[in-house]
């Protein structure tokens, strides 16, 4: 904690806020505070986006290869600190050390990544149809700009946007969420030691996210936003970004479907429930919401879901042993109480859990819930919080129809032995994403996204960079 740096990252120079603001970093096993970091305001967004218009020219220019190498140092140095970047984002995020490690190898690996990809984009030539021209394309780095994290991935969410956004020879802005800045501001700290030039990445902490984001979005020289977040902060931004034809990026809510079929190998269907729900305590927008199981199958997979998920041991996730660490906040966790609350009004049993724990830090249990109905709030809510609510179905078009009813599209698990089925079904969920008798889909080399109000755009994958580049086409007469 004692090297985290704790100021702005404007120009390459860490820098107070220009009114001196500051807010609280707290620790949600705890409640304490854990430090200050500067609290940036309007001219802090001015200045950092002052630096980012000024870097980009050089930095377009500078050599792919050069751009690539910054990325690789800097995959190696996080790895080289996995233990520091795990202790960190544990302390203000909650997450279990093993998992805050795994986090920090998911996200060096976008370095690792987009240091490949750097060096392949390529452009295309030929001759058009009428004879008479040539057509040139040239790929080119979209221009500076701004990157909005959420506070449940600190330190994947930020890789995943810059990663690519270096390889593309954008310069940005990165404004992380408040309860987690430290993990951005050490990768900021990590890229300037792997050789970064001023002003390529501006980090500005903020909790005034609205004062500090809307003028760069207005304002004309932020060419693009990738944002991550909730659809209801991902529509306003939409709008703020309509006024200077911002091009965007939308990875927002999810809503998965987590359907097993009477013909599943239960076991493998545990194993895929546990990741896909228990993953960062149910804090992803991956998580499975909605458990539609074949009624021939639910008394059993609730039995065995809930004997797994009751020997899971909650606590702070510095200590040996947890798998569950504390809720983010008292706001998340009172919502998810609020949900399980509204499901067992309307019918559902608490197969375990279910009670919020006596004592400081914003813990919540492992819960199953069983006969849930279907128009629980849960429902169409994300839980983000380590509830699974099991439906029963007894009908493949049936499953499909329910899983679709949904604004969302970001993923769907489908459990199920049968070849034929597994890809129709898959085929028919109107999903980005679908994890086939597994509970884990993200990886970096391959396009994470959704569809309907899940997104737009993908992150990773080969097309990962596509969206911090633009065409330009030169049109040259054939003689
Ligand atoms: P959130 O409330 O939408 O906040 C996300 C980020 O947006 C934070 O940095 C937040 O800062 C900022 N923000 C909020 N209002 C803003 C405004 N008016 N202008 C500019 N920035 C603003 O979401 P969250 O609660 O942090 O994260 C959980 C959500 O993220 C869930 O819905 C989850 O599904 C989604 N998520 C999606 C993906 C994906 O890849 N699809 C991955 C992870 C998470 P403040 O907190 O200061 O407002």
């Amino acid at each position: 904690m004692t090297d985290t740096p704790t100021q702005l990252f404007i120009g390459g120079a860490w820098v107070d806020a220009a009114d001196g603001a500051t807010m609280a970093v707290d620790d949600p096993a705890t409640g304490e505070i854990l430090c200050h970091v500067a609290d940036a305001g309007a001219k802090d967004a001015r200045l950092a986006e002052d630096a980012a218009a000024q870097a980009q020219e050089e930095w377009a220019r500078t050599a792919p290869r050069a751009r690539s190498e910054i990325l690789r140092r800097a995959y190696e140095i996080i790895l080289d600190r996995t233990d520091e970047l795990a202790h960190l984002m544990t302390s203000e995020m909650g997450k279990p050390l093993a998992e805050a490690r795994g986090e920090v190898a998911y996200a060096a690996e976008f370095f690792r990544w987009f240091s490949e990809e750097a060096v392949r984009v390529e452009g295309g030539n030929g001759v058009l149809p009428d004879g008479r021209n040539r057509m040139l394309l040239s790929r080119r780095p979209v221009g500076p700009c701004l990157l909005i994290t959420p506070w449940n991935f600190p330190l994947a969410m930020g890789t995943r946007k810059i990663g690519p956004a270096i390889a593309a020879g954008c310069t940005m802005i990165l404004k992380p969420a408040p309860q987690t800045p430290l993990s951005s501001l050490a990768l900021a700290a990590i890229l300037k030691e792997a050789g970064l030039p001023d002003g390529v990445l501006n980090v500005v902490t903020t909790s005034r996210a609205g004062e500090v984001c809307e003028p760069l979005l207005r304002g004309g020289r932020i060419r693009k936003l990738s944002f991550t977040g909730s659809t209801a902060v991902g529509r306003l931004l939409l709008a703020q970004s309509a006024e200077a034809v911002v091009r965007t990026s939308m990875e927002l809510g999810g809503n998965a479907p987590f359907i097993v079929f009477e013909d599943a190998d239960l076991d493998k269907a545990v194993d895929g429930a546990m990741v896909a729900k228990m993953r960062n305590m149910g804090e992803a927008c991956t998580a499975a919401n909605r458990f539609f199981v074949h009624t021939s199958v639910a008394e059993e997979f609730g039995r065995r879901l809930a004997e797994r998920m009751g020997a899971l041991v909650v606590g702070p996730g510095t200590r040996d042993g947890v798998d569950v660490g504390p809720l983010i906040d008292r706001v998340g966790r009172a919502k998810v109480e609020e949900l399980v609350a509204d499901a067992v009004e309307r019918g559902a049993r608490v197969l375990v859990g279910g009670r919020t724990p006596e004592g400081r830090g914003c813990f919540y249990p492992p819960t199953v819930l069983t006969d849930v109905a279907s128009d629980s709030r849960l429902m169409d809510t994300e839980i983000f919080g380590p509830v699974a609510a099991i439906l029963t179905f007894d009908d493949e078009d049936e499953v499909i129809r329910r899983a679709n009813d949904t604004p969302w599209g970001l993923v769907g698990y489908v459990f199920t032995e049968g070849l034929d089925r597994a890809l129709s079904v898959s085929e028919r969920l109107e999903v980005g994403m679908v994890g086939l008798n597994t509970g884990l889909v993200s990886n970096p080399a391959a396009p994470f996204g959704g569809v309907k109000q899940s997104g737009l755009g993908r992150e990773g994958g080969r097309v990962g960079i596509d969206e911090f580049l633009e065409y330009q086409y030169l049109a040259v007469p054939v003689r």
